[in-house]
């Protein structure tokens, strides 16, 4: 690991201080270091400076309905705040699946939506890929199992964060700070797609750090499922975050996200169509599984991710509608 300082930022303005440089990736914020500092050993980032912004919000409070969640509150007492559980089960469900408890009580909600990608050759330094300044994505002709299968590259990592689908699915939004002022992105615009940002995942600045996550009032119901290879400490293979508004027993309007299929957590506006006007039943849970599949390119690799976002799309629909 390249030799760097540290600042331990008491606070969000000491923090925004801390980070002014006009180069990207100089200065880094570093949350619960989980992802940043094995980012760090791997050398695929060098900062020479990074600041601590466990000084951050790290309180859930009430408002406007819905919930403002510091980008420092850990993923653990997301998973165990009791009125989170209550409004907001589909993103509970996702912070419970995160990785192993001893993960859950480092990572941040703010760190777990800016993680960086898995994808092993972004992890190996030895890999000189697209997203590092190299001429090619290895996974195009290599290992691409756990990759992309929507989003056309030219780079095909997935986007890890759980956290962020069913953020999506919520309606959220995010409140971002930086050395000119403060922010708030619909969590729907805040991630990109590998053609508008080869290097990055998302629209935030150099130096502009997330500061709190703001769900609005959610639907009457909504949950999360996700399939993993095994059920202990992985990524899901596929994920997918539902929230539907009711009349009665009617679907009025429905948001569904599905997570590791795509460069960024991908909505599917053909499957939400779908549930739109109907009262749920087994056979359109179906229908709009196979609407959010239907545009799939998959690699050589991954076929099977398609059945297996699909289950993952019913599964979260039925679950919501049966909560
Ligand atoms: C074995 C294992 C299994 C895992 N399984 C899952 C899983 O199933 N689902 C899942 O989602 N994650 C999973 N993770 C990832 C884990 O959740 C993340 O590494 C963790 O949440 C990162 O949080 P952190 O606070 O430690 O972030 P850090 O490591 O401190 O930061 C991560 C990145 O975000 C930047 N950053 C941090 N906070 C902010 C902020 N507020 N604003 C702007 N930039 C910021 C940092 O500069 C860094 O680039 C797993 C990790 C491991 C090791």
């Amino acid at each position: 690991m390249k030799a760097f300082t540290y600042v331990n930022a008491a606070n969000e303005k000491e923090a925004i201080a801390a980070l002014q440089s006009a180069e990207r990736g100089r200065m880094l914020p570093m949350a619960g270091g989980m992802d940043l500092l094995g980012l760090m050993k791997d050398y695929i980032v060098s900062p020479e400076r990074v600041v601590s912004i466990k000084g951050l919000d790290q309180t859930i409070a009430a408002g406007d309905g819905g919930l403002k969640i510091g980008a420092a509150v850990k993923i653990a007492d997301l998973a165990e705040h009791a009125v989170a559980r209550k409004m907001f089960p589909a993103l509970v469900t996702a912070a419970e699946g995160v990785g192993t408890p001893q993960i859950r009580n480092m990572g941040t909600v703010g760190g777990n939506i800016m993680q960086r990608p898995r994808c092993w050759y972004f992890r190996n330094e030895e890999f000189n890929c697209l997203k590092k300044g190299g001429s090619r994505c290895f996974a195009v002709e290599g290992e691409n199992q756990f990759h992309a299968i929507f989003g056309d590259g030219p780079c095909h990592i997935v986007h890890p964060s759980s956290l962020a689908v069913p953020v999506i699915a919520y309606g959220g939004r995010f409140r971002v700070a930086g050395p000119n002022g403060a922010r708030e992105i619909d969590a729907g615009e805040f991630f990109q797609l590998p053609n508008a940002n080869l290097y990055g995942e998302n629209v935030l600045q150099p130096n502009e750090i997330i500061t709190h996550v703001i769900l609005p009032a959610p639907g009457q119901k909504s949950a999360s499922y996700e399939v993993r290879f095994k059920q202990s400490h992985d990524w899901p293979l596929a994920a997918a975050s539902v929230n539907l508004v009711m009349s009665g027993p009617t679907v009025k309007s429905a948001r569904i996200v599905m997570g590791a299929v795509a460069p960024i957590p991908w909505r599917v506006p053909a499957a939400e169509r779908v549930l739109a006007g109907k009262a749920i039943t087994e056979a359109i849970a179906t229908d709009a599984a196979n609407a959010a599949v239907a545009g799939a390119r998959p690699m050589s690799g991954n076929k099977y991710k398609i059945q297996i976002a699909r289950t993952a799309v019913k599964r979260a629909i039925l679950a919501a509608i049966r909560a």
